[in-house]
């Protein structure tokens, strides 16, 4: 069997896409279920959108995310070069080739003269139909055609698509898409110059030359597809052509439509991989790494943008899903994208990393506070209160309580529980706690209760104001685990700093 290829094929006009990046994920695990190759080709012939930084910005995405790239830019291989700029030497002999057989032509045509046709004739499209009308090599005698090439007269290569002729994209997603020729313009394959082929044409030739085998790219591709169909058989190359698979959009969360970078903005989630600051505008856009997801959180959330496994599983590990992927699975029609099921994800792989690492993490938003906390107890509060947090930087709001001493008292809270008796009974407590050697969460929970009973006190009522008292406000995991690590003296300590401050 032919060895699968597959390539990911961005553009360095800015920063990928979310939508770019469930490409590349969907290649990457189609490559790797089938032992097959990761190409990477960085498509840059249309030199007026190239954008400095972006490549860089491509590549550090798919390291962040551990889609690995077995082949092309920043990697090497045998195909190389891997940049569609530094590849100008190879287009040019097919663009003769599809002349000589007569399968494209010379055109002359300046930006005005085809302004103007638009304006004469409405939907103007340059075809069949129209190019007799037009300066081309179809219109024009041979000398002319020479003459005004060696005057050095722009001009630029286009197809000749023949009308009338239903043209087939046998799709692995879509089945057959049949669209007649006809509607088809006849596309500029090549611009004389900057002696760059154009997207189409490019990105045919490398397909074949690098031995593509499966084309996985996003639906706004489709409609190119017959073209590069017909491309390919122009070229001789009909049985090498590669399958297509045209993926479905990615949908905004609500309403209906593409999802847009407006969407993220509008709605706070990031529609970058990582964070982008745009070289002209300056303006930076947030990503999810900055946003503080897990690499596989993303991975698993874009992978279901799509796809779905026909079981009720969610959690997949990368090798899971490469095992799982199919593309029989994969939708027709859009994904809506729920970021806040993102969020779910990032909530569940935050929960099955081991407490140890999330504390790593944490610590370090500690030591920007100017705070730092013993490992042990670092571990132990991130057990106690990562259920409550989707994210590493949502932590700190549901902990600070464990590093300083309440600043304020939750005033509802205090109007509801601040008895006239309580600070006598939190006196009363600090006797109690006091007295305690044993000042685990197990031993102060029964000697505190056990107190508390023999007084006939209200358990809630006594509970609540001695929670006001250490934590400022009606919140945190359960108070003998707080006490447990902030341990008998600061426990004390917090009660009469309360007890001092706390006015009804
Ligand atoms: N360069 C195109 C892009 O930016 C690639 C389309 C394709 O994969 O064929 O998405």
């Amino acid at each position: 069997m032919e060895k699968i290829r597959v390539r990911f094929a961005p553009s360095p006009t800015g920063a990928l896409h979310i939508g770019g990046v469930r490409t590349a994920l969907y290649n990457y695990l189609f490559a790797k279920q089938h032992g097959g190759d990761m190409l990477l080709r960085i498509e840059d012939t249309d030199s007026n959108r190239f954008v400095p930084g972006a490549e860089d910005y491509i590549i550090e995405s798919l390291n962040w995310l551990g889609i690995k790239i077995d082949e092309g830019v920043g990697v090497g291989g045998d195909c190389a070069p891997y940049r569609q700029s530094e590849r100008k030497h190879i287009y040019r002999q097919y663009v003769d080739q599809l002349l000589d057989a007569g399968l494209a032509y010379i055109a002359f045509d300046t930006p005005e003269e085809l302004e103007q046709k638009r304006t004469e004739i409405q939907n103007f499209q340059y075809d069949a139909k129209t190019r007799m009308q037009m300066t081309n090599s179809l219109t024009l005698s041979a000398e002319e055609v020479n003459m005004r090439i060696e005057r050095g007269d722009v001009y630029v290569v286009r197809i000749k698509i023949e009308p009338d002729e239903d043209v087939t994209v046998d799709d692995l997603i879509r089945g057959e898409v049949i669209i007649n020729s006809s509607v088809l313009d006849d596309k500029v394959l090549y611009k004389s110059a900057d002696s760059l082929p154009t997207y189409h044409l490019a990105n045919v030739v490398d397909d074949y030359l690098m031995k593509i085998s499966h084309v996985i790219r996003g639906e706004e591709w489709l409609p190119s597809a017959p073209l590069h169909v017909l491309l390919y058989r122009s070229l001789g190359w009909e049985k090498e052509m590669p399958r297509f698979a045209h993926l479905p959009l990615l949908l905004k969360p609500d309403g209906n439509g593409k999802l847009s970078k407006r969407d993220g903005d509008r709605l706070g989630f990031p529609i970058f991989p990582l964070n982008w600051k745009d070289p002209k505008s300056g303006e930076t856009s947030s990503g999810y790494r900055e946003a503080g997801y897990f690499p596989e959180a993303v991975v698993n959330f874009l992978a279901l943008l799509g796809w779905n496994p026909g079981t009720e599983q969610e959690i997949f590990s990368m090798q899971e899903l490469i095992d799982a992927f199919s593309l029989d699975r994969v939708s027709k029609s859009g994904a809506k994208f729920d970021y806040e099921k993102g969020k779910w994800f990032n909530h569940k792989y935050l929960q099955m990393k081991p407490n140890e690492e999330i504390a790593s993490l944490f610590a370090e938003t500690l030591k920007e506070k100017g705070l730092d906390a013993d490992m042990p107890t670092l571990i132990k509060i991130v057990s106690l209160v990562k259920e409550r947090v989707n994210f590493v930087n949502e932590l700190w709001e549901q902990s600070y309580f464990f590093f300083e001493a309440p600043a304020s008292y939750d005033e509802k809270t205090v109007q509801k529980r601040w008895k006239e008796n309580t600070p006598a009974q939190m006196d009363e407590l600090i006797g109690v706690l006091e007295g305690i050697d044993d000042f685990s969460a197990e031993n102060t929970e029964n000697v505190v209760k056990a107190w508390i009973e023999s007084k006939q006190y209200n358990l809630g009522g006594i509970m609540n104001a001695f929670r006001l008292s250490v934590v400022g406000a009606p919140k945190g995991p359960h108070m003998f685990d707080i006490t447990a690590i902030l341990g008998k003296a600061e426990t004390i300590s917090r009660l009469k700093k309360a007890i001092a401050t706390i006015k009804q």
